[in-house]
């Protein structure tokens, strides 16, 4: 099939950041030609990775719909398929090429359907290089620049029979008032920023997702205001580095002042991911200890306990810094919990880098962490730094690690025992049909029994067994 090529992604064009920078917001607006394309017409999105990207679908979902197709969860039956693609690490790359893969058979059997691949692998130059030689049976690859396209591409393609490939590497820009559909009606993300600047030496993300670029407070404000008249009960602040909220605007506001002004809308519960322990400041927690809406579980990534990985990382704070911002949380915010992110098996991280992490660990006595073995990223900095460390070592730390997450992810947990928690109901229990699950304001995840109960209902629950990663109890 002859291919259409608007733009191809470009990595020099990616690593370029400009000081000033004047980032263009504009205001979608649905062509109207396109709103019956989809008509008697069905979708699937397929989401990979963060909450970015489970973000970005719900965009896609509402675009797809403004078209007038509707949502399906078998592939047979839908007209268009879009693989929101994840890049961090390369198992999540294998796995997105298996499942193009497996479209191939089912695109035979119905030609007509089209299969796009967006997200942050659709921003690298050789993942969409294989996918342009490779997987034929793709026919639209676009970014995380222009969801906003996906109807224009989709109409292109349906139209042209071409293949078409429409990434931009760029700072990036902010577009407002993209529809949007919400997968649940009770708790909801929302991006307050896109982007990130940090540069650590192992993440894609610079690279795929633009510079940081904050939306104003009022789209925010607006956003959460209609999202709490809408009933929902829950959301959650949503960024690459939250705390870098605001700097790039010409106001004097950070995060710490949006997140009290999201608080003050009223809704339930609010919470935000990812902080950047760099860019932690006394203004969050004065919003964080003023407004008792605003969830006690914070989310602190470390990556690493070694002052000599952290710099090769360039997550600029040494160890003390962060033992000083922690002990700081945990005086003014003694109820909070805090989990985080680590990787180990950095290149040539030694048996005393890795002790570090380990003795970090005993001193934050987490909650919960999301733990990793490095996996190289072409393009990053880290991908070329020299690494002798072998990969069964890697795997070795990481379960040495995982062993004392757990302990003190139990440890933590045993608090809640016959203890009374509000718990936010998700839905049936993935565990058990008969029992309920959802999360307390700590962020825990509780399975419980109870009658009457619905999705969006917040519940009190007696806590009567306490796991590393759950409690179970039942509702009074
Ligand atoms: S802060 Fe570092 S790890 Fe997080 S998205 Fe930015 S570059 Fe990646």
């Amino acid at each position: 099939m002859k291919k259409k090529i608007i733009e191809m992604p470009c990595l020099n064009e990616a690593r370029k950041r400009e000081v000033k920078k004047d980032i263009p917001t504009s205001v979608f607006k649905m062509d109207d030609t396109l709103s019956k394309l989809g008509e008697g017409k069905y979708y699937l999105i397929i989401t990979h990775g963060c909450q970015a990207n489970q973000r970005d679908s719900e965009s896609m979902a509402g675009l797809l719909e403004a078209m007038s197709y509707k949502p399906t969860e078998e592939k047979e039956k839908a007209d268009v398929i879009i693989i929101n693609t994840c890049a961090v690490r390369q198992n999540a790359e294998e796995k997105v090429l298996g499942e193009i893969g497996d479209l191939k058979k089912l695109k035979k059997n119905k030609p007509d359907m089209i299969i796009g691949i967006g997200g942050c692998m659709a921003q690298e130059e050789e993942a969409v290089k294989i996918i342009m030689e490779k997987y034929h049976q793709v026919d639209v690859v676009f970014g995380t620049h222009n969801i906003a396209n996906l109807p224009k591409l989709i109409k292109d393609a349906t139209e042209s029979h071409q293949r078409i490939f429409e990434v931009f590497s760029k700072l990036g820009e902010i577009v407002e008032d993209v529809p949007a559909t919400r997968f649940v009606n009770h708790k909801a993300w929302v991006n307050i920023m896109y982007g990130c600047d940090k540069f650590c030496t192992y993440c894609i993300v610079p690279y795929t997702r633009g510079t940081e670029r904050s939306r104003s407070m009022e789209d925010i404000l607006n956003e959460v205001t209609d999202l709490k008249n809408k009933g929902f009960k829950e959301i959650c602040l949503l960024g690459q580095n939250v705390n870098a909220y605001g700097k790039d605007l010409k106001t004097d506001y950070g995060f710490g002042e949006l997140l009290d002004r999201v608080a003050k809308v009223g809704i339930e519960r609010v919470r935000f991911v990812t902080s950047h322990p760099w860019d932690f400041d006394e203004t969050m927690i004065k919003a964080m200890k003023d407004n008792a809406n605003i969830m006690p579980y914070l989310h602190l990534p470390l990556q690493s306990g070694s002052d000599h990985i952290l710099h090769k990382m360039n997550r600029r704070y040494t160890a003390e810094q962060y033992r000083n911002l922690v002990d700081l949380i945990r005086k003014e915010l003694p109820n909070y919990a805090i989990t985080t992110d680590i990787i180990v098996g950095f290149p040539n991280e030694s048996d005393e880098d890795f002790n570090d992490t380990l003795k970090m660990v005993d001193y934050c006595k987490y909650d919960n962490a999301f733990t990793f073995v490095y996996s190289k990223r072409e393009g990053t900095p880290a991908a070329v730094m020299p690494d002798s460390i072998p990969q069964s070592l890697k795997e070795e730390r990481l379960q040495i690690l995982n062993k004392k997450i757990g302990e003190y992810a139990n440890m933590n947990n045993q608090k809640f025992m016959d203890q009374v928690v509000e718990v936010l109901v998700d839905g049936k229990s993935k565990k058990n049909d008969k029992t309920y699950s959802g999360y307390t304001p700590e962020n825990k995840l509780v399975n419980f029994t109870g009658e009457n109960v619905a999705i969006g209902d917040i519940v009190k629950v007696k806590i009567t067994s306490c796991m590393s990663f759950s409690l179970n109890g039942y509702m009074l």
